[in-house]
């Protein structure tokens, strides 16, 4: 992936994250009757809330009316902020001329919307790796073993595309369990010479780093608002216009079409409007537009150096912990965002969890992720390991307390 700087760790600390998020002041009761800071490393689930969306969201509250409905002046005023958030996501997205920006509730409900708009002849290619979203929605559909190195993935996409011909290709941009990032841009260049397309789930990587179409010279990508620190509700799918234009709407109703006759047969509108029946979430675009906004080269860069000092440190004090493995697929030094799964063996990983939960007050996830082929696969590697996975995530609003006392609370848990 062009990357506006390098992935890997860097000392000494940084500066502190410039994305300021709600949330950062919240105490939990643990045992003991104490009260602890809460340490949220569960931020891969869901981000905390930007500052500036929640900002953007109150601004807009006063004058809340219905968009692309009203004659009234705020129905115009709540319409115009409406498009004003598409094209910001627009630029976000790194969108070309004829691309389009749907607005989705999720990055599942993305995949799912181009699932529907896949022409009905064409092949969909991905890896079992993938989260869910982006592994059961498609009709027709090759889902490639898991590679053990990047180029591995790169070459088995190759020979696919030579069986398949001009198919999709559906790939996530950054791994939810490992937080490994893809080839995407290689992928690309070897799907171009197939006539093929390809669809980015870009869910993790977009809350960590820029993600654009033009500059990956992708077809599609899907990102989620409330993984980029924006609230529940909002998502979005960008990305070529003509199979959208040509699919049946993904939701039919109002705003969907633009004639309907007395037996109910409709005309449906071209653009975004096709995909979008219904009134339309303001607020989740809105707020996620505000997060974008805020996401400047400067802002990205601190973020990322932020991040990726802490995830170093993050990794390094897990690894010096005696029973616990982290979970990749890829070489130890490969690319990843602030994601790190593990198991420690012996122990059930959703007791651990509840443990740094009640105990130490700090929030992280235990299962399968939603991706239970590919963290199965990883927990299978090792014979000790549990059934399920550990997993702690990064990003704006985590400090370098917080990952220190995770490292300490699992150090307690793992050797008592
Ligand atoms: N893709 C990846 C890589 C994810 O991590 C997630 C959520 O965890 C999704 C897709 C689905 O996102 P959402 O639940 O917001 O639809």
């Amino acid at each position: 992936l062009p990357t506006p700087v390098s992935l890997a760790p860097v000392s000494p600390a940084p500066s502190p994250v410039p994305l300021p998020v709600l949330g950062a002041d919240i105490t939990v009761p643990v045992t003991g009757n104490r009260t602890v800071p809460y340490a949220n490393l569960d931020i891969a689930a869901t981000a905390p809330c930007a500052v500036s969306a929640a900002d953007a969201v109150n601004r807009l509250l006063p004058s809340y009316a219905s968009v692309h409905r009203g004659a009234g002046v705020l129905s115009a005023r709540c319409t115009q902020a409406y498009e004003q958030a598409r094209e910001t996501v627009c630029r976000f997205l790194g969108c070309r001329p004829g691309d389009e920006v749907v607005f989705t509730r999720n990055t599942t409900d993305a995949l799912n919307l181009l699932a529907g708009a896949v022409p009905a002849d064409t092949v969909v290619v991905t890896f079992v790796a993938e989260h869910h979203a982006n592994l059961l929605p498609w009709r027709t559909v090759v889902r490639l073993p898991l590679p053990s190195s990047p180029d591995e993935a790169v070459a088995a996409i190759d020979q696919a595309l030579h069986r398949h011909g001009p198919a999709l290709v559906a790939i996530t941009a950054a791994s939810n369990v490992t937080g490994e990032v893809w080839p995407v841009a290689d992928i690309a260049r070897v799907a171009r010479r197939h006539g093929a397309r390809v669809a980015v789930d870009a869910a993790q990587l977009a809350a960590h780093q820029p993600v654009s179409l033009a500059d990956l010279d992708v077809d599609y990508i899907a990102v989620s608002g409330h993984k980029l620190y924006a609230p529940f509700g909002a998502g979005v799918l960008a990305g070529r216009a003509d199979w959208l234009d040509a699919a049946q709407p993904y939701l039919r109703g109002g705003g969907a079409s633009t004639q309907v006759n007395s037996v109910g047969t409709a005309s449906w509108a071209v653009g975004p409007a096709r995909h979008e029946a219904g009134t339309p979430n303001l607020l989740g675009a809105v707020a996620l537009a505000a997060v974008c906004a805020a996401l400047t080269p400067l802002h990205w860069k601190a973020l990322l150096v932020q991040e990726q000092h802490l995830l170093g440190e993050l990794r390094a004090g897990l690894a010096a912990v005696p029973g616990v493995r982290e979970l990749r697929l890829f070489a130890p030094e490969h690319p990843r965002v602030g994601i790190v799964s593990f198991t420690i063996d012996g122990l059930d990983s959703a007791q651990v969890a509840r443990r740094l939960a009640d105990e130490h007050g700090i929030g992280v996830r235990a299962g399968l992720f939603c991706a239970h082929p590919l963290t199965r696969h990883l927990l299978d590697a090792h014979t000790a390991a549990p059934s399920t996975a550990i997993r702690a995530s990064l990003g704006a609003g985590t400090s370098g307390e917080h990952v220190h006392r995770l490292v300490t609370a699992v150090r307690a848990i793992a050797t008592p």
